[in-house]
């Protein structure tokens, strides 16, 4: 993957990004979004985040071989700190970490989301963290969407400023991915269940102790509510 021949995953991210919006693409690793964001005309001016020294140099690397110096300015820092108020960033996008890692950022970066209006989110794994964080902080899904590539499934999470509720199966399985049953999004949630039956399948053969009672039972939970949603 580069950035003119850029993963399907990551494309799908940029599908979501308004055009000629300010982007801060935060854990941008090789920045390969955000140049293929300005290489496709789709924006002019990008922040890319990295708080590791190697993806930091790989970042600043691979702006300056595609000359967009001018567009793209690479910064070191943890999460949301790369950005200025000064900026106007409009929206954030981080993709490839876990849910609960971006759930985690947003919630440190708060106060720098003031001029934020969208933000486009790819968690690997637990997109419920990022849910739930959404509901605390007054950001509502617009969009979801779920890709196969190489044998992953992601989603991806697309929110603006609002008020949400959502009952306890939306927020495991997203309020707009439950209506679109994709084969993608039946293959996720019939893998998902095989694993927490064969986790179950552990406890069982193990000591009950109370911790392990409410981890059975929240997996119970889990599989019925995912269950429901595949039969309806
Ligand atoms: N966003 C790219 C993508 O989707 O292909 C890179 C994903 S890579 C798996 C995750 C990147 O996020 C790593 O380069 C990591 O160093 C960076 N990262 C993790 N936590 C971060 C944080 N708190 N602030 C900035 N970058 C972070």
């Amino acid at each position: 993957m580069n950035a003119k021949n850029l993963s399907e995953r990551l494309k799908t991210v940029a599908s979501f990004v308004e055009e000629k919006s300010i982007v801060a693409d935060i854990g941008s690793d090789h920045a390969y979004l955000p140049c293929y964001l300005v290489h496709s005309g789709i924006i002019t001016q990008a922040i890319a985040g990295e708080v590791v020294k190697g993806p930091f140099e790989s970042a600043l690397k691979q702006v300056k071989s595609e000359g967009l110096e001018e567009h793209i300015d690479v910064r070191f820092g943890d999460g949301l700190e790369v950005i200025q108020p000064t900026d106007g960033v409009q929206t954030v996008t981080i993709a490839g970490m876990g849910g609960p890692l971006i759930a985690s950022i947003l919630e440190a970066g708060k106060d720098k989301l003031h001029t934020v209006e969208k933000l486009i989110l790819q968690p690997n794994i637990h997109a419920k963290a990022i849910r739930e964080w959404a509901i605390n902080n007054d950001w509502k899904i617009v969009d979801e969407t779920i890709l196969e590539e190489h044998g992953k499934i992601y989603e991806i999470l697309v929110l603006k400023r609002g008020q949400m509720t959502l009952t306890d199966k939306e927020l495991l399985i997203g309020p707009i991915l439950i209506h679109h049953k994709s084969i993608v999004f039946t293959k996720k949630w019939v893998n998902e269940i095989a694993e927490w039956r064969r986790i179950l399948n552990q406890f069982n053969k193990i000591n009950i102790t109370s911790e392990v009672k409410q981890k059975k039972e929240e997996l119970e939970h889990k599989i019925a509510l995912v269950e429901e949603a595949l039969k309806a």
